[in-house]
């Protein structure tokens, strides 16, 4: 069984002609459980499955604990979901929608994952969001898929969080002998811990992460994230909340898909005609997906610029 979907690849007149650029979206905002984390994290459950693990855990208030769930459902397997206090109603009720067993525990990520790693018994898989091998595998699908359709972008432009994403696309241009793609990683400013470990030529974790793009708020990138950036042609950019929350706006208008700021930090460098685009001329954009934001709260966040 294969959880995740083939999704559409775009082109887009939309952004490609004021930038006169080619300009491709791959939109993974459409995936079942509304990111591309599903790819990565579809794999590695069924891996689990077929290891006869009897349960799913899971530590992530947000995309990635979604798909957990509705991986677990699709497998009917039981999972457990700890969120922090945190975690907003409308994410909340996204996890137990997919019948996931949710536990609200501590003010911030680590207290939850704490608490997660005390439900952990032998049965049990515990699911990383963003660093393993499996993962990264599964991730890797969304090239292929590209190559598929026979589009070559000469960049790849895409969010990163904890480097999952990152590390699963170079390792899906590898495989298709697409060394010299490059990589356009973006994140916000409050969270932008692969842009600093590259800016101070060493692998940095931040004091704290802030902002909107709360689906980016890894304090400290994977290994192998920070490996590729050292080894793979890699551009690291960062922008504004409000920059991120307009982009998600004027997507919407285009594209009429609802998108998060996570996302929309990797589209506003296309509105904004950022200069770290302009060697390329065919780019592919992963369109990573919009489950946590909702209408209401994009527009109140620039009406009351709390950004
Ligand atoms: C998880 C996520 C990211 C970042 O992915 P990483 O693998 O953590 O770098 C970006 N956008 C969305 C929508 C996500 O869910």
């Amino acid at each position: 069984m294969i959880l995740h979907l083939e999704t559409p690849l775009i082109y887009s007149h939309a952004l490609s002609d004021p930038l006169g650029k080619q300009i491709w979206l791959k939109m993974d905002a459409l995936q079942p459980s509304g990111s591309f984390k599903i790819r990565g994290i579809g794999h590695l459950c069924q891996h689990h499955a077929q290891q006869g693990k009897k349960r799913f855990i899971i530590s992530s208030g947000g995309n990635a604990g979604i798909a957990v769930a509705y991986a677990g459902r699709r497998l009917t397997i039981p999972t457990v979901v700890v969120v922090p206090e945190s975690t907003s109603e409308h994410a909340r009720r996204l996890i137990q929608r997919e019948k996931a067993e949710l536990h609200v525990v501590g003010k911030n990520w680590q207290e939850a994952h704490e608490y997660a790693l005390t439900l952990v018994q032998e049965d049990d898989a515990l699911i990383h969001p963003f660093d393993d091998p499996l993962l990264w595998e599964g991730h890797a699908s969304l090239i292929a898929e590209v190559a598929q359709m026979g589009v070559r972008p000469d960049a790849v432009l895409l969010a990163v969080g904890g480097g999952g994403l990152l590390s699963g696309v170079a390792q899906g241009l590898r495989e298709q002998g697409w060394d010299k793609t490059t990589i356009i990683a973006v994140e916000t400013e409050g969270t932008a811990s692969l842009g600093e470990s590259v800016r101070q030529r060493q692998h940095i974790t931040l004091d704290e992460v802030s902002g909107v793009a709360t689906s980016l708020g890894a304090p400290r990138v994977c290994d192998q994230a920070y490996a590729i950036s050292q080894s793979h042609p890699t551009t690291c950019i960062q922008v504004s909340d409000a920059q991120a929350v307009s982009a998600c706006l004027r997507f919407l208008t285009d594209h009429r898909v609802l998108v998060e700021p996570a996302c929309g930090a990797a589209l506003s460098t296309l509105y904004l005609d950022h200069e770290a685009l302009a060697p390329y001329k065919n780019i592919l954009v992963v369109v990573c997906g919009g489950n946590t934001m909702t209408l209401e709260q994009l527009v109140q966040w620039r009406a009351t610029a709390q950004i």
